[in-house]
């Protein structure tokens, strides 16, 4: 049995990472540590049975928890997903993207760094970062594993400074970390701060549908399982002190997801009114300091370690909505308890 802290393991990948890892696997025992934020929940390990993983409370900043679990469970590899993750909410309050994205990371590598030379050295580390680390794309071209850092947000400065003490860790103590650049992300437990599950839930509600900016804006789209599976490939495959970037070659303006949620809607639950619900969509103010476009380059994982996303957009998008249609009670209990699909990150 491989004991693996999964850190964030409540959050919207973390979870969908736990649950991947028991399923297709029963080498793995995960190890969750989860500050349980506004956007970590526990409701998203129902339906695992509890002996499988292990549950802590705590935050990756606290040296004594972090320390605590190495010494009982001697782990095989860290896969960290930790973090504040969101960029309205780094533009609102830059302060808690510091401390967890930037402070804990180093944390964890620091005491990483100690057990692996004290006591496992099977171990590795894995960084899970974004592509929002490589800035802002205009028409043309992609982001390789050797495209210049140029972060806009607090919360893709903050991610990169996570990188760059990743990649440090490696070069300078030899800790054998991969750190992984994925593209956006969708599926089943997004918290309904982001694009995907607030539109679903807000045609829902039968309320609008704010579209930031002129919506022209360009993401590279990949299924959370898709990028679960990738994770679990580099740290089997993966070479320490590599980069891998993932995406799965579906780059989408943000205003044509919008209408994709729409018209999907429409067959699925078609709205009381009778009407289409992209009669709700609405041009709000764009984000500060808004990328235009992300657009991952995918070919080293696919060709070094050969592996590819199984979900294509249209399949994955249904299968989310689906998701959505099945599991009101997962988001109304967000919304009771956290968050009413309120406007973030716009006041600067
Ligand atoms: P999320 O916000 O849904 O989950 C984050 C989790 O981390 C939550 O469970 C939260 O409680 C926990 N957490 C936050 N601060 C903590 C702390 N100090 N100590 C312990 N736990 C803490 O995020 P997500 O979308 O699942 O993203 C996971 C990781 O993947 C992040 O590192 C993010 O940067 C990266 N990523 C996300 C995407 C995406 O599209 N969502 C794309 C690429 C990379």
């Amino acid at each position: 049995m491989k004991n693996i802290l999964v850190t964030g393991g409540c959050g919207f990948i973390g979870s969908n990472f736990v649950k991947k890892m028991i399923k297709d696997d029963t080498e793995y025992f995960p190890v969750i540590l989860d500050s349980l934020t506004y956007a970590g929940n526990k409701n998203n390990l129902k339906n695992i049975d509890t002996n499988s993983y292990a549950f802590f409370k705590g935050d990756i900043c606290d040296e004594s928890i972090v320390n605590e679990l190495f010494e009982e469970y001697n782990f095989d590899g860290v896969f960290h997903f930790a973090a504040e993750s969101h960029v309205d909410r780094s533009i609102d309050g830059p302060g808690a993207f510091i401390n967890t994205n930037i402070i804990g990371t180093y944390n964890l590598l620091e005491i990483s760094r100690k057990y692996y030379k004290e006591i496992n050295s099977h171990f590795k580390f894995i960084h899970v970062s974004t592509d929002e680390v490589y800035g802002d794309l205009d028409d043309e071209g992609y982001f390789t594993e050797s495209t210049p850092y140029d972060p806009s947000s607090p919360y893709s400065a903050s991610k990169a400074s996570s990188d760059h003490l990743a990649r440090a860790w490696y070069r300078t103590f030899e800790l054998p970390v991969i750190v992984t650049n994925c593209s956006n992300n969708y599926g089943p437990m997004q918290f309904p701060e982001k694009l995907i599950p607030l539109m679903i839930i807000n045609c829902l509600d039968s309320k609008d549908l704010p579209v930031y900016g002129d919506g022209q804006n360009v993401r590279d789209w990949l299924y959370v399982d898709d990028h679960c599976s990738a994770i679990k490939t580099i740290y089997e495959n993966g070479a320490a002190g590599d980069t891998y970037n993932i995406g799965g070659n579906n780059e989408i303006r943000n205003i044509d997801i919008v209408n994709t949620v729409c018209a999907i809607l429409d067959e699925l639950k078609p709205a009381e009114n009778g009407k289409s619900y992209s009669d709700k969509i609405t041009f709000v103010n764009d984000r500060p300091g808004h990328d235009f476009r992300y657009a991952i380059d995918a070919e080293k994982i696919q060709r070094e370690l050969n592996w590819f996303p199984r979900e294509s957009f249209e399949t994955g998008i249904k299968r989310t909505i689906e998701w959505y249609l099945e599991n009101e009670t997962w988001w109304r209990m967000i919304q009771n308890k956290t968050y009413k699909q309120e406007r973030l990150g716009e006041n600067i």
